[in-house]
């Protein structure tokens, strides 16, 4: 009998599944033949489906074929060796395979027991890489604390804000409240401030270097407090998206204690280098730290999404997030000896982002995904040496972790002027940003298949691209 759908058999799905396998490698083999920043014009690829969609089924093959028709033409190419646009949003191979077991399972972990693997796995994956970071002990899910696998560092930071929001009386109204990050911090610090509907976002100034100016924090935390406002948390960052500053968080944490502040660690891009011991100095002071995250879906090879939420005491993110309607009642949970990750964020259901995190690990090795940050590392000093020692340009920060940042010396026009030529190539692709009214070129190294070789060439084009400074009647 024929089911009402007319579904793959098992032989068909096998046959179609090492199809798309297929073509992923090929995808990888050819990766570097595509101009790696789309040049498609706004509205062509949609010019290229029907109005409608089909009444009756199409066969595989011509969704397949569609992945080159269609969708290459308006890929950007982020898993291009040759990215080094914003940060890394990387794949690798163990986590595609990974992706696509748990997409097979259809795994709901919201409770524990609606699939024990998805919570049990996450939860320990999770205390690797508290000692793989040297994390405090006590974010264990063994200890009072606790780590989460969340959609993005955007939403771990939203919920750290709720959290810091619900600690306080019911009587504060959250119009009064205030949250205090640099000049420097990402645009998700502001949102969830929005979203939390906490009325203040103050802005910090940053030193010579984008860190948090802490006697400005000092400063501002007691001007608002002098005109009745109410401050409830902080957030450092450990590498922000435009330089990859640091925040003095130890200093920044003894502030917060002293006016009972949440203290928030925003580590997205930069976290996955702890797991090198050597980079662990740009984040002394964890001990002083509420909640801290990271994104392995960005340069620790697990693709998007997969961030990773710390907190130090489970309890108030609980309190905040957990709502028991009948229907979610549960015999496990009843024990209290279970998580229910469904009380540690917004959504209910979730899905088995741990089983990417975990072959991934398991694949590299930590020696592995150590020796992969530390080479990007490395290509971004070798880098950083040559723009350094060419007169045409100037260095614009230090480069503790993988990024690069550095403008022409002629001034803004000539700096978006080499960053267009870069892109125009389509060669690579990488972005520019300012502060303070200079623009600087951003070059982030740490695409996973990236190595000496892309750099090479990169150096190439670079001074392919860029004029000598005005003035300079060297003959080269
Ligand atoms: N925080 C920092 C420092 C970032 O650089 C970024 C993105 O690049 C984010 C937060 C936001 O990350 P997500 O896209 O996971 O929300």
């Amino acid at each position: 009998m024929r089911s009402m759908v007319d579904h793959m058999t098992p032989d068909e799905f096998r046959r179609n599944g090492y199809a798309v396998i297929d073509w992923l490698a090929s995808y990888r083999e050819t990766i570097e033949d595509h101009p790696v920043f789309s040049i498609v014009r706004p509205g062509d690829i949609a010019a290229l489906l029907p109005d409608q969609a089909p009444e009756d089924p199409e066969p595989f093959s011509a969704l397949l074929a569609d992945l080159d028709r269609v969708v290459l033409p308006g890929v950007t190419h982020w898993q291009s060796p040759h990215w080094y646009a914003w940060f890394p949003a990387n794949t690798s191979p163990p986590s595609i395979l990974a992706e696509l077991a748990a997409a097979g399972l259809g795994l709901q972990g919201m409770l524990w027991s609606t699939s024990p693997a998805v919570t049990e796995i996450e939860g320990r994956v999770l205390d690797w890489l508290v000692d793989l970071m040297d994390l405090p002990q006590g974010w264990k899910s063994t200890g009072p604390g606790g780590g989460v696998i969340q959609m993005s560092a955007s939403d771990a930071t939203h919920t750290a804000l709720v959290v810091a929001r619900q600690r306080r009386p019911t009587d504060v109204n959250p119009r009064d409240m205030v949250v205090y990050a640099s000049n420097q911090a990402h645009s998700s610090i502001q949102k969830g401030c929005t979203i939390a509907g906490i009325g203040h976002c103050r802005i910090i100034d940053v030193d010579d270097v984008f860190a948090m100016d802490v006697e400005h924090l000092s400063r501002a935390i007691e001007e608002d407090l002098g005109v009745g406002l109410i401050p409830i948390a902080v957030v450092s960052a450990i590498g922000t998206t435009a330089t990859t500053a640091v925040d003095p968080v130890a200093d920044v944490g003894a502030i917060a204690r002293r006016h009972d502040l949440w203290h928030h660690v925003d580590a997205a891009y930069a976290g996955a280098a702890m797991i090198c011991e050597e980079f662990r100095v740009h984040q002394r002071g964890l001990e002083t730290v509420d909640s801290y995250t990271f994104n392995p879906h960005k340069w620790l090879m697990v693709n998007f999404d997969c961030n990773v939420l710390w907190v130090a005491d489970r309890r108030p993110l609980i309190d905040t997030m957990s709502i028991l309607p009948p229907y979610l009642r549960d015999a496990a949970s009843d024990t209290g000896e279970v998580i229910d990750y469904r009380d540690w964020h917004v959504p209910l259901g979730r899905r088995f982002r741990a089983l990417k995190l975990w072959w991934v690990i398991r694949s590299y090795g930590a020696e592995g995904l150590r020796s992969f940050v530390r080479e990007h590392v490395r290509l971004a000093g070798v880098l950083a040496d040559r723009v350094q020692a060419d007169p045409r340009f100037s260095l614009f920060a230090p480069h503790p972790f993988g990024l690069v940042c550095f403008s022409h010396v002629d001034g803004d026009a000539a700096t978006l002027g080499v960053v267009e030529a870069l892109n125009r190539s389509g060669q690579v692709a990488v972005v520019s940003s300012a502060i303070g009214g200079t623009t600087f070129i951003r070059v982030s190294i740490g695409q996973t298949y990236t190595d000496e070789a892309h750099v090479e060439a990169l150096w190439a084009l670079l001074d392919e691209c860029s004029p000598q400074p005005a003035g300079d009647s060297t003959v080269v």
